[in-house]
């Protein structure tokens, strides 16, 4: 059910989830997710988002990254389709079969990165920007002026400060004030994420507070943007997928961590996201 309370504060009970699969089910019914992403040193975290997209139950899973990451990412996860592109051009063609297209993890913010938000950031289809896709945006060069009602954006505070052209302190200050913010300069569903992540979306605001310290590391956002496309893809509306993702992603986190916060590393989530999507 949608939230329609100007601030809520979840503790998961509350949240929608989806519902059981039917016997006769079929992988089209869930969702092809395409996670684009991963320049030149960066692979692992396109990757991770395509594989927390698996783990979380979309039916399909593409990536498109540079070539050199094409072979390391099938060799660790078969089940993801990995497409070499080297050109905002070769991404096209690629971008007709997802429903979600998720851009951002591993990014950067060379010509490669711009010329592949800019395709995918006009593509049809639901959207999650994640990561170097906010930062590109934030220059205002790429995908200049465009809101879309059908994006979720997922800045930790530094992006949320990008976008908004303001400094990190301010954001961390008052998260709510800057999630509605972003919100209404890009629309779309806003993810605010931290230790209390704020979700504002045009019906208002979400706080939900799972998670610990030991996901402050590398891959744990992007595991989120895998989580949240998944959702999307499996039928969930913007607001519901975020509020669902943000709240199992934080809690695979916390049961990951029974073992140990310090150390504790994103691809231990996945099992236990596996776990709680059902
Ligand atoms: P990123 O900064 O993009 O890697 O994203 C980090 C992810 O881990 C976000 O979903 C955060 O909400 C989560 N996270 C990081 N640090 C903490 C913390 N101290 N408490 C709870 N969640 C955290
Ligand atoms: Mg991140």
């Amino acid at each position: 059910a949608q939230v329609p309370a100007l601030l809520v504060r979840h503790s998961g009970d509350s949240l929608e989830r989806l519902p059981a699969r039917a016997a006769d089910s079929y992988k089209n019914q869930f969702g092809h997710v395409m996670i684009v992403g991963g320049d030149h040193g960066f692979g692992g975290a396109a990757l991770m988002a395509a594989e927390s997209a698996a783990r979380c139950g979309a039916g399909l899973i593409s990536l498109a990254t540079r070539p050199e990451h094409v072979v390391a990412s099938l060799t660790r996860r078969p089940e993801v389709m990995a497409h070499p592109v080297v050109s905002g051009q070769e991404l096209e063609p690629l971008l007709e079969a997802p429903n979600v297209i998720a851009v951002g993890p591993g990014l950067g913010q060379s010509p490669w990165s711009e010329q592949l938000l800019a395709r995918a950031g006009r593509a049809h289809g639901a959207l999650v920007l994640d990561a170097d896709a906010l930062n590109i945006l934030a220059g205002g060069r790429v995908l200049a002026g465009i809101k879309r009602d059908d994006w979720v954006l997922t800045p930790h505070v530094g992006e949320a400060a990008r976008l908004l052209g303001v400094a990190s302190a301010e954001v961390a200050a008052d998260p709510v004030a800057a999630a509605k913010a972003i919100q209404e300069k890009f629309s779309g569903v806003v993810v605010l994420k931290g230790a209390g992540t704020v979700i504002a979306h045009v019906e208002g605001v979400d706080v939900i507070n799972t998670g610990n310290p030991g996901m402050a590391s590398g891959g744990m956002g992007d595991l989120l943007t895998g989580v949240i496309a998944a959702l999307i893809g499996q039928g969930m509306t913007l607001p519901a997928a975020a509020r669902l993702g943000v709240w199992l992603h934080g809690e695979a986190g916390n049961r990951a961590a029974a073992e140990g916060q310090r150390g504790l590393l994103a691809t231990d989530l996945l099992l236990h996201i596996r776990a709680l999507v059902d």
